[in-house]
């Protein structure tokens, strides 16, 4: 038995999936149902992808409807988690001597609401989100994910948010169910035996994996937040995909729990 809490990347895929009630939510809800409740989560979400590292400090994080073109019933959603400023310093601190910025004007952007909002129905744990430097190379952020490792005997759930393939030029908008391409399932596939052989510095490497990496990770920011998750990963930590599945062809909703 371990005090850690394990480290969560969930596949937040289409903003809609905050009102929805399908297989991923229901899949976000048993993880937050089954996991020993944290004081605090601190997200690493692909949607707060800036050139330099900042950490919300505010006490009552805003909601920001960070999307466009979607019904007005998303836009109507508020997740009102409180803020965790004494978490934002001892980032800060675990992170010196890098410059880590304390932000008061971000708040929590869909990729953390979305998938919270059926992780802790209830949005009575503080939330913390950590923004990805858009202007640093891979290895950069497993860096920062290392740093971060010890949070997570301090009862922090690490949550990385975003999805491992993502492709939208691909995305079948009104065919969620159709049949995933091969290249995204040859990615998937091969990022998963990856994480199960503990293998960081290929998934830090993704990009020199050819044609199907080119495809499935198109940019980087929604693929980096796993690389932070898997670098918290300790010598007895075992790794789970508790969500799977393949959205519009192009969106990997898989989730991964470390430890
Ligand atoms: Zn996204």
């Amino acid at each position: 038995m371990t005090d850690r809490l394990p480290a969560l990347f969930l596949g937040h895929g289409n903003p809609m999936n905050a009102l929805a009630h399908n297989a991923y939510t229901a899949a976000w809800r048993h993880l937050g149902a089954s996991i020993r409740r944290p004081r605090a989560v601190l997200v690493i979400s692909a949607h707060w992808y800036v050139p330099e590292t900042g950490v919300t400090v505010s006490t009552s994080p805003r909601t920001l409807h960070d999307f466009g073109g979607f019904p007005d019933a998303l836009y109507q959603l508020h997740y009102p988690a409180p803020g965790d400023p004494a978490l934002a310093r001892r980032v800060q601190k675990l992170l010196a001597p890098l410059p880590v910025r304390l932000d008061q004007s971000w708040g929590l952007d869909h990729g953390a609401w979305s998938v919270l909002r059926h992780v802790y129905p209830a949005a009575d744990i503080p939330v913390v989100q950590l923004s990805i430097d858009a202007t640093k190379p891979a290895a950069f952020h497993v860096e920062i994910g290392r740093r971060l490792a010890p949070l997570r005997a301090e009862s922090v759930l690490l949550l990385g948010s975003g999805n491992l393939v993502h492709n939208l030029r691909a995305y079948a908008w009104h065919e969620p169910e159709r049949d995933p391409y091969d290249w995204a399932v040859r990615f998937e596939d091969q990022a998963r035996q990856m994480m199960l052989a503990n293998d960081t510095a290929s998934l830090v490497g993704y990009d020199s994996l050819g044609p199907d990496a080119a495809l499935s990770v198109p940019t980087p920011e929604h693929y980096l937040p796993l690389l932070y998750v898997q670098a918290t990963r300790q010598a007895d930590d075992g790794v789970e995909f508790p969500v799977s599945g393949m959205d519009g062809g192009s969106i990997s909703m898989l989730g991964v729990r470390i430890g």
